[in-house]
């Protein structure tokens, strides 16, 4: 088995895990086995207790674990599903490491960073392919060269090479060229420092991957390759691209691909990037527009929504039209900021979220769409706000709400789920991961998912509450979706509108880019033909 470890330098944000994911996607075109495993240096033992502020969406695997968001970069990169072993933190190692010594694994011994945490490392690190045979597992460090939390994880990826092989590791450093404004000149000295940095930690980099505004010229290459002991061949531009997409073909482009399975030296197919390009191509030809607006409360920082942004992506491309996003902070429309935001937009999405502040300005948002015929999707907590609304507003139960914001309210339309009762701990409790709903024949979700089974991910304590179900539905909004005992009410649709769906579920964990989310395809399509005026 072959590593390849990808570390930064210079400073964090610089697209890392995009180069992580490329590289895999390119890897796996030429016939290899891939996988992807992120490391992120910080102490909570998952991503799940995060405010999304933090780093940005918290993703959900197949299995029900709550992963950082590169996971879901990998997964779509690579189109494979993950489970939650490719995601190692500090504070999963330490409770490892101290559940063993508690048991008395380590007996006699005194527990230390070294060798005792760099081991566990290196063990969850080695274990994820061996357990599938793979070819290549790429390893992203999260975090800068030089950080204090990401020490033990830069040990152990350099001890790894000793125990696998040095033929068998590629390590990777990312880096920042920036340009001098007065100059306009590209910097080589944070690169040299940053490498710098990591030979002092026993690691030396095979290939430097240069973030930019530009592509590197020819001189700063050789400059680079020079001072940072790396062949020139292995000094890559990744210059900023229009998309996420493209950069592969960036990497590719460099013979990256080549410097690494010629490293290796391992066999390989010839490349074949024949859907990637067709998936780029309507990316960048698209026939028309569309505007969709994203009611949100952590709009700030859109990466919080990253996957709902790329399973839009994926259907710009499936339905080659443009997706314009145009966001929209839930707590402005609860100020008084009129729905006028809406009057240019074809589609509205109200995303999932936790506690009360915006959900006033979504449950506005959804009455709007309602009312205007204009096409709505709403996932989670959307769904269960578009509930309220529709509870609210047409069957007149005044003050409808989830037990969630308000624990009095008369009539709790959402509430928590039965198991839920009791729980207390807030780490990897909720209703998570994928369960299986049946689809009702004849629904739009139908038409969708052309299937009356479906498998999608969670991540929820509320629900719809059965109590009135019946009633809703009797008003016109029937839940087209269920689980299979069908007491859980998994998607709602509201009958005689042109599109206006919501789910309990998060298909935009699965949105893949040459298999888009069913319902935000639903979404985009419906707004396509609600901009072109046509009947539905
Ligand atoms: N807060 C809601 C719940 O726990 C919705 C969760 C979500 O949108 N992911 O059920």
């Amino acid at each position: 088995m072959k590593y390849v470890i990808v570390t930064g330098g210079v400073l964090s944000g610089l697209g890392k895990g995009i180069t992580t994911s490329s590289l895999g996607m390119l890897l796996k075109a030429r016939g290899l086995q891939v996988t992807a495993v992120k490391i992120d240096p910080y102490l909570n033992c998952d991503a799940g207790t995060m405010n999304p502020f933090q780093h940005g969406e918290v993703f959900v695997l197949d299995d029900g674990s709550e992963v950082d968001l590169d996971l879901g970069n990998y997964e779509r990169f690579l189109d494979a599903n993950l489970r939650t072993d490719h995601n190692i933190t500090t504070g999963k190692v330490y409770r490892e490491v101290i559940q063993k010594e508690r048991r008395g694994d380590y007996l006699g011994q005194t527990v230390q960073i070294i060798p005792h945490i760099t081991d566990e490392i290196k063990k969850e690190i080695v274990s994820v392919g061996e357990r599938d045979g793979l070819d290549v597992v790429l390893v992203e460090l999260g975090g800068t060269v030089g950080d204090i939390e990401s020490m033990p994880f830069l040990e152990a990826v350099r001890q790894l090479s000793m125990d696998v092989g040095r033929q068998n590791c590629i390590y990777i450093h990312t880096t920042l060229v920036p340009i001098l404004g007065v100059v306009g000149e590209q910097k080589t000295k944070p690169t040299q420092h940053s490498v710098k940095e990591l030979r002092a930690v026993g690691i030396k980099p095979d290939v430097i991957i240069a973030r930019g505004e530009r592509p590197l010229s020819k001189s700063i290459k050789s400059k680079i390759s020079m001072f940072c002991d790396v062949p020139v061949e292995g000094v890559i531009s990744a210059p900023d691209a229009i998309s996420i997409y493209q950069v592969p073909i960036i990497l590719e482009d460099q013979g990256l691909t080549d410097l690494i399975i010629k490293q290796f030296a391992i066999g390989s197919q010839e490349q074949n990037l024949t859907s990637w390009k067709g998936f780029l191509n309507n990316l960048d030809n698209p026939e028309g527009e569309v505007n969709i607006a994203i009611v949100g409360k952590y709009t700030h920082l859109i990466d919080s929504y990253i996957s709902h942004v790329e399973a839009l992506h994926h259907c710009s491309s499936e339905t080659k039209n443009k997706v314009n996003l145009v966001w929209v902070e839930a707590e402005d429309l609860e100020k008084g900021n009129s729905t006028k935001v809406f009057e240019d937009v074809h589609g509205i999405l109200v995303p999932g979220g936790f506690g009360e502040r915006g959900t006033e300005g979504k449950i506005i948002s959804a009455k709007y769409a309602r009312e205007n015929g204009k096409p709505f999707f709403g996932v989670c907590l959307g769904f269960q706000l578009a509930t309220i609304e529709f509870c609210r507003n047409v069957l007149g139960l005044e003050g409808a709400n989830s037990s969630e914001f308000d624990p009095e309210t008369k009539y709790p339309v959402v509430d928590l789920l039965p198991e839920q009762i009791g729980v207390e701990d807030k780490g990897a409790t909720m209703r998570l991961g994928v369960h299986e709903a049946m689809v009702q024949e004849g629904s739009k979700a139908y038409e969708l998912y052309q299937s009356n089974r479906i498998k999608e991910r969670h991540r929820h304590r509320f629900e719809i509450n059965p109590e009135y179900i019946e009633r809703i539905e009797e008003a016109g909004l029937k839940y087209t979706g269920r689980s299979l005992d069908g007491r859980r009410m998994e998607i709602a649709e509201l009958q005689g509108h042109r599109y206006f769906v919501a789910s309990q579920f998060h298909p935009e964990f699965k949105s893949r880019p040459l298999n888009p989310s069913r319902l935000h395809l639903g979404l985009v399509r419906a707004a396509i033909d609600y901009r072109d005026g046509k009947d539905y």
